[in-house]
């Protein structure tokens, strides 16, 4: 697995290749912004390695603690933390349930001092300009979900290379299909070992 320095190092130098990618698909500047911002912020801050004390948990500062009960709940380099569209869809609903809590908490205080801070004034209105501006929306989960891939690639392709170091090329090949063969070759075994003289026989009548 790279250490969080070279994660770092893999997601500013793919930076350039997803700009210049995103800016030939879309062919707009603006667009492309919201690509490469969020690939920043999915490699950086909102990675797969939030299940860990690494360098992206150490980046939300004070906010770290918002992490902790996700860290608890999720073995380090599972398949919800570091899987293709998984990781990031449940990282943003994580997020989004703080929030939740936070806005809740927001309209108790405001129940209780009579601030008027209109919190729900406040999430309607950001709904309304989330779904104005989805195009923006998309383009920023599509960069956050990039940055996460980027680092759950080069976490497999990281162990897949310091595997077949050590154990060479076999050990590259998918688990099942071994542990198929394994199991065509032991039942061979054994039913070689069944076939008595007398079934023998009666395969012959
Ligand atoms: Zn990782």
């Amino acid at each position: 697995m790279p250490s969080g320095r070279t994660h770092d190092r893999i997601t500013l130098w793919s930076l350039p290749i997803i700009t210049g990618l995103s800016f030939g698909l879309v062919h707009s500047t603006h667009l492309t912004l919201f690509v490469s911002g969020g690939f920043l912020f999915g490699g950086l801050m909102f990675g797969p390695d939030l299940d860990i004390n690494s360098r992206q948990f150490q980046r939300w500062g004070w906010f770290k603690w918002l992490w902790r009960p996700y860290q608890t709940s999720l073995h380090h380099r599972s398949f919800l933390s570091h899987g293709p569209i998984i990781g990031t869809a449940l990282r943003l609903l994580y997020l989004l349930n703080w929030l939740a809590v936070l806005a809740v908490f927001g309209l108790i205080i405001d129940e209780l001092l009579g601030l008027e801070l209109s919190v729900l004034g406040f999430v309607a209105s950001l709904w309304r300009s989330l779904s104005l501006h989805y195009q923006e929306v998309i383009a920023l989960l599509v960069g956050i979900e990039l940055g996460a891939m980027s680092h759950s690639l080069s976490d497999w392709s990281g162990s897949a290379y310091r595997r077949f170091k050590t154990k060479g090329l076999s050990s590259l090949l998918p688990q099942i299909k071994l542990q198929r063969r394994q199991r065509k070759s032991s039942g061979r075994s054994t039913s070689s070992k069944v076939v008595s003289p007398t079934s023998r026989r009666r395969t012959k009548k």
